[in-house]
């Protein structure tokens, strides 16, 4: 793991969610790597929620998986409560949930680290980047230290000039007790990338032995627990179950007689904080008509008493944390364990960035995760995943890559960040997605697995069982096409079908909400030997077949339009007929495709026509 070498095709800065994606999407593709980190046992920490997934979440994590990333083989290791959300809306979006130990998520995310052959990990603080005319060529550590690389990514998550807030106190810190990323910020303005600056906060740990857990709701897992990942066989770890408690009307009064001391309403934090995990005194102030939130109470271990209450982050002073915390049922002797807290630290404007995450200003640098405005481990280790897979590619001379809009939530994340920027901490919700009925979590690998072994990201265990699984998939489909019957026929079986004399497979029959694949072994008794999995796969596909039909022509329009390829030296300040602020929006985002130009937020028609002028090459 620790080497004296100092010529790397890629070096990762970032021991979090995403530069271990990053470190081992790019050693996945035969890079040589170092990744270079604060402190190598923080490797996989968690700085917020013991958990991974959730709506939207939970197919990012699918989709690092069909791409052979870490984070969902991680989560089965770490998990120890497994939850599918919205099971009683549609397939397209429920969202898998893993609540996790922290010590056996990061546990598995450093064994995977460690026993990567070509990945070195470096103990130490990037300072600066070495940077001959326009493109990276190294990292410059605290020690002295020079590395050099073919391309560097960047993830430096809430670290970048961190500063924690608690109540008036202020410390500067990447994480509560590890020190902040002070130099880099510097040296990325020198280069002309436009930095901003972002909070978010965590809530206080508390002592579960110091719960009263007998007069709270339990929430336990789902009976029949499924794994994040398609290579895991058996989740190994005992299941929990959380605690709900509430906010009372007294937690509500200690909250907003106090709330000139908070930090985020005395002034002194003027950055956004992600709007859909608000703070609890954001809560009480914005929906003044509640009376109560509900708090789950999550374990942190299964060896471990700390308990993370989800749903109160803050950053008032701790004697207010712990006067509204104990006023909740089963917590009025609660301990604190440790207070929560807001933190500030520097985003860079993804708008600076092409859809391989790599910065325009400075070939050859990628970046990747909380750098780039959004919120979240999945989030970050998505892009980690993809920016490390490009840095690899280009150190090689390959091309840049990126799942479309069409593809993958990945590449509805990477479009919306490079082409709208970030207001606030950008999260991941189905709602993004125009596509969502194609994009969902059971169809992960489908969609992304071929691809990924084409850009060279995905082993060889996972490409033999893709390999197989396509096989298995298109042989059933094929087979439930052929079958057919009549309703007269279909009737025989107990089977009711409107009595129009006409034939139906047995796929169409699927789409019938009455009828699934259990209730067609009576017809076809093959069906019973379908694998599991493939039962409702297919049954979905059924259910959603005519929606998914008219998907496939949007999807054809959508990519029409991304073909349409803008000349990269386009100079749009001169741009003849565009308004100064379109002009502006325009150098800023510097789309690469018209489909890209037309999503630009205040994009007129007119404009349009102009830009499709260069598009064809007319002008
Ligand atoms: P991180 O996980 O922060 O990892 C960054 C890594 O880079 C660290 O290991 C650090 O040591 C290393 N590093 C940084 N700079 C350097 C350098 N110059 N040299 C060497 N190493 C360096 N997400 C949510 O979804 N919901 C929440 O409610 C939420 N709350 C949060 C509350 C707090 C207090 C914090 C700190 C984070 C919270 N997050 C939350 C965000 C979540 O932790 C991040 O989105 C996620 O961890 C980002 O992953 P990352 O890889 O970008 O960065």
């Amino acid at each position: 793991m620790i080497s004296d070498k100092s010529r790397y095709d890629v070096i990762v800065i970032g021991g979090g969610h995403a530069g271990t994606e990053a470190a081992a999407a790019a050693a996945r593709f035969g890079a040589a790597v170092a990744l270079i980190t604060h402190n190598a046992s923080t490797i996989g920490a968690m700085s917020c929620n013991p958990a991974i997934g959730g709506l939207g979440k939970g197919h990012l994590v699918r989709e690092i998986d069909a791409l052979d990333g870490i984070m969902a083989r991680a989560a089965d290791l770490g998990g120890i409560q497994f939850r599918l959300l919205n099971k009683r809306k549609g397939p397209a979006v429920r969202g898998p949930r893993a609540q996790a130990d922290r010590k056996l998520y990061a546990k598995a995310v450093q064994e995977a680290i460690f026993g990567i052959e070509n990945l070195d990990v470096i103990e130490g603080e990037a300072t600066d980047l070495i940077v001959e005319q326009g493109r990276v060529t190294g990292v410059i550590l605290g020690d002295g230290r020079e590395l050099t690389a073919g391309s560097v990514v960047l993830t430096t998550g809430t670290f970048l000039r961190g500063l924690i807030h608690i109540g008036d106190k202020q410390i500067r810190a990447g994480r509560m007790g590890e020190k902040p990323a002070d130099h880099l910020s510097a040296t990325l303005e020198r280069h002309g990338l436009t930095l901003g600056r972002l909070k978010t906060g965590t809530p206080a740990r508390l002592n579960g032995k110091t719960i009263d857990w007998t007069v709270l709701e339990m929430q336990p897992g789902d009976d029949d627990p499924e794994p994040f990942s398609l290579l895991t066989k058996n989740l190994p770890n005992a299941q929990i179950a959380c605690g709900i408690t509430r906010t009372t009307s007294e937690t509500h009064a200690i909250i907003r007689s106090n709330i000139h001391r908070s930090p985020l309403y005395g002034g002194v934090i003027e950055s956004r904080g992600p709007r859909y995990c608000p703070s609890i005194e954001d809560k009480v102030v914005r929906f003044a008509d509640r009376d109560s939130h509900q708090v789950f109470l999550e374990p942190e271990g299964l060896d471990d008493d700390t308990v993370y209450p989800n749903g109160i982050s803050t950053s008032l002073p701790e004697d207010v944390q712990t006067a509204f915390i104990r006023s909740m049922p089963g917590l009025e002797n609660v301990e604190i364990v440790r207070p929560g807290y807001a933190i500030e630290y520097d985003f860079v404007d993804p708008r600076h960035l092409t859809s391989s995450l790599e910065t325009r200003a400075i070939k050859g640098l990628y970046l990747a995760g909380q750098i780039n405005g959004t919120t979240g481990y999945e989030e970050a280790a998505a892009q980690g995943l993809i920016a490390g897979l490009n840095a690899a590619r280009a150190a090689a001379g390959n091309e840049g890559i990126s799942p479309d809009r069409a593809d993958a939530y990945i590449g509805v994340m990477i479009d919306d960040l490079i082409t709208h920027g970030v207001s606030e901490p950008y999260r991941m919700f189905t709602s993004r997605s125009e596509y969502r009925l194609s994009l969902r979590v059971d169809n992960a690998d489908d969609r992304l697995t071929g691809k990924g072994i084409e850009w060279g990201c995905v082993g060889a265990v996972r490409t033999d069982i893709h390999q197989e699984r396509q096989k298995t998939l298109t042989e059933w489909r094929d087979r439930l096409m052929e079958w057919t019957l009549t309703p007269q026929e279909a009737g025989r079986y107990g089977i009711s079908l409107n009595r129009d004399g006409q034939r139906r497979s047995a796929f169409q029959l699927l789409s019938y909400p009455e009828i699934n694949a259990e209730t067609l072994i009576s017809v076809w008794p093959d069906i019973a030997n379908m694998p599991k999995w493939l039962r409702s796969r297919l049954e979905t596909d059924a259910a959603y077949a005519v929606y998914l039909d008219r998907q496939v022509s949007d999807i054809d329009t959508y990519r029409r339009d991304e073909m349409l390829k803008l000349p990269a030296d386009i100079d749009f300040t001169m741009m003849p007929g565009l308004s100064g602020e379109l002009r502006h929006k325009l150098s800023t985002v510097r789309p690469a495709t018209l489909g890209q130009a037309a999503r630009i937020e205040g994009i007129t028609p007119a404009a349009l026509a102009i830009l499709a002028g260069y598009a064809s090459g007319r002008r």
